[in-house]
């Protein structure tokens, strides 16, 4: 069994959508200050590194993050890999890939992917995002659950209608995955997003165990 881990590592080096607060750990009480114990506080959006997104992100009447469906977050999931070439993922892009039917976790794997590889990271604007003929793919497939290896599934300005497209039909959408490691394939993925009450999205600790 192999676990790997496609979160990435929350703190100040990570880039985060323009006009989001930066993510910020301030350590409150120091031991080598006399404190009793360390205890650090922190700032940052909910939409920071690897996280979900909750219907409520983009729809005024949209169920929030406590409320969303474990039985999907945690399940059989596949691994795509898309060509180098694809700039949008589309329908066209989506059929191509050969998705076996019945898949119903799709993690899609981009050339995105290299951009966690930079040093410094910096917010890079030409990822590679779903358009709406790629949301209405993965609707009619039946998906319940599609992640991105880059900060949003639609591309850069273009969030709407793939969002209302995705979080319309109550599919679970998961950003910012780090699937340098992770080979295309089937995996069991376990995302477990922080249970905040209310929200529009969560940070989330995702791994996949290749059995
Ligand atoms: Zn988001």
């Amino acid at each position: 069994m192999r676990i790997y881990d496609v979160s990435l590592t929350v703190d100040q080096n990570l880039p985060v959508w323009p006009g989001d607060p930066p993510f910020q750990r301030v350590r409150l009480s120091k031991i080598e200050e006399g404190a009793n114990a360390n205890v650090s506080q922190i700032t940052m959006g909910v939409h920071t590194g690897t996280h979900v997104d909750a219907p409520f992100h983009f729809l005024p009447d949209g169920t929030t993050v406590e409320a969303m469906p474990l039985d999907v977050l945690v399940g059989p999931a596949l691994v795509v890999q898309l060509p180098e070439e694809v700039d949008v993922v589309n329908d066209h892009a989506l059929a191509q890939a050969n998705i076996p039917k019945g898949a119903t976790r799709l993690l899609l794997k981009t050339r995105s992917s290299e951009f966690w590889s930079r040093k410094p990271l910096k917010f890079e604007t030409d990822f590679v995002g779903i358009d709406a003929s790629g949301a209405d793919y993965l609707v009619e497939r039946g998906v319940e659950l599609i992640g991105i290896d880059y900060l949003s599934i639609a591309p850069y300005k273009h969030s709407r209608p793939t969002h209302e497209k995705l979080l319309g039909a109550r599919m679970v959408i998961i950003e910012g995955l780090d699937l340098r490691e992770a080979q295309p394939g089937q995996y069991m993925l376990y995302c477990l997003p922080v249970k905040l009450g209310g929200s529009d999205g969560a940070p989330a600790r995702v791994i996949l165990i290749q059995e």
